[in-house]
């Protein structure tokens, strides 16, 4: 079968080489990819959202499978367009529809939607400019710190943590006046701050049955001991030692069964990954966000402890068998290390020359910003540039393994967090 992967970061990386090992995948083709991707499947220079040309290749290449990476492109409705066309309908496509999507699309669709369904999360209330007052009167009156989230996408920079009232009302205004997350601050939902230690559960589910994969724990500050700005994720553990069977019982029962439930009370079909942002409060799971697909980089640590070829779990979505299927997961640890360009999360260099990536058998190594020069070197072409994981019989082992890798590999200005699963050891 010929798959046909939407992305071009570590995760689809990650994505093309876990599915390039089934025996069941023919050709795999990944939009646009970056130069990692090019080693194990065939890039293909599509937008994400250019819905009409990813259509006629997928017509043209005979593809049963699109499995969507990036939210943005479910978010736009690829599924429903695909879905819409008599010459596509038989696709599977990993990713839910426009109106499953808004659970990561829109943050109040996703609070309310935990409202209705009695689902943990913290106390909310959403603001547009109409009643801007009501907003500050609002913050007037909260605890702090306190969480103020753009409604809409915001490449993972749309949530500020005031700790006071003045900056508060600052943040506010620069997300509902001055619109500095554009469209999607023109709603914005201010939350309780919940205090506790963060980590992701994803699950795998046609939108009735689901597979528990493994979970993971990212480290999301660009500096070393959390701090600084927030990143896209600067690496990633899994397993998580706190999430123990208790925990996770806790998530399945308060949190994953009620939320397919609640999917389908409201008629929403979904087939796909769902990823669940929590904070564990004391013992008790809370959702802090759902993603409607796999993360990056928890992609690359969770990918390669599972044993299970990824095409069969896609198959078993498709003929609605989750729920008995025997998933066989790796013990072992993964952690994963994410290389960055000097600069980022802010302005950053491109089209530095990579050097050492031939030097690391030991651990995977999945690229995320990075491309070909005309010379045949590989350079930097993004802020997040390389995603290194290594497996280990234990956490120090791991990280130990991967951080002996990081160092290996260069170009100017590269920087790593050396402190990555340091807080869980
Ligand atoms: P999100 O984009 O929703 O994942 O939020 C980004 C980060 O903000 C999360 O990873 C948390 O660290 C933090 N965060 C979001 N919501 C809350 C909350 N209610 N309480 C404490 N921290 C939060």
């Amino acid at each position: 079968m010929n798959i046909l992967i939407i992305g071009s970061g570590g995760r689809e990386h990650a994505l093309a080489w876990k599915l390039r090992q089934s025996e069941y995948a023919e050709r795999i083709f990944v939009a646009p990819g970056n130069a990692g991707t090019a080693q194990v499947a065939t890039n293909v220079d599509i937008a994400i959202t250019d819905f009409e040309v990813l259509a006629k290749f997928a017509d043209d290449f005979d593809i049963m499978m699109v499995v969507v990476g990036q939210e943005a492109a479910l978010v736009a409705g690829i599924h429903d367009y695909f879905k819409k066309l008599e010459n596509l309908r038989h696709i599977l496509v990993i990713g839910p529809c426009k109106d499953g999507a808004q659970l990561e699309g829109s943050k109040d669709f996703s609070k309310q939607f935990m409202q209705r369904h009695n689902i943990p999360t913290a106390r909310y209330a959403t603001f547009t400019e109409a009643n801007y007052v009501d907003a500050i009167s609002y913050l007037e009156n909260h605890n702090y710190p306190v969480v103020l989230k753009a409604d809409g996408l915001a490449a993972g920079k749309g949530v500020v943590i005031p700790q006071n009232f003045e900056e508060a009302s600052r943040q506010l205004e620069g997300m509902l006046h001055l619109r500095r997350f554009g469209e999607a601050g023109s709603k914005v939902v201010i939350e309780e701050f919940l205090e506790g230690i963060e980590l992701s559960a994803f699950i795998l589910t046609d939108g009735k049955e689901y597979i528990l994969l493994p979970e993971a724990k990212d480290y999301k500050r660009i500096g070393e001991g959390d701090t600084g700005l927030n990143t896209g994720g600067m690496g990633a553990i899994s397993p998580v030692p706190f999430a123990d069977a208790a925990f996770m019982q806790k998530v399945e029962e308060r949190i994953i069964k009620p939320t397919l439930a609640g999917l389908q009370a409201e008629n929403i079909s979904y087939s796909g990954f769902l990823f669940i942002g929590l904070m564990k409060v004391n013992d008790d799971p809370y959702v802090i966000e759902y993603n409607v697909r796999l993360g990056d980089p928890e992609t690359e640590a969770i990918l390669p402890r599972i044993k299970t070829d990824l095409f069969e779990l896609f198959r078993a979505l498709h003929d609605g068998e989750l729920d008995n299927f025997n998933l066989e997961i790796d013990p072992r640890t993964a952690a994963t290390i994410m290389l960055v360009a000097g600069g980022y999360p802010e302005d950053y260099g491109k089209g530095d020359v990579i050097s050492g990536l031939e030097a690391t058998n030991d651990v995977l190594v999945f690229h995320a910003g990075t491309t070909q020069n005309d010379k045949g070197q590989i350079t930097t072409n993004g802020g997040r540039v390389i995603a290194l994981t290594a497996l280990g019989n234990n956490l120090p082992e791991a990280l130990t393994k991967a951080t002996t890798a990081a160092e290996k590999i260069t170009w100017k200005n590269r920087y790593f967090r050396k402190d990555i699963g340091f807080d869980l050891r």
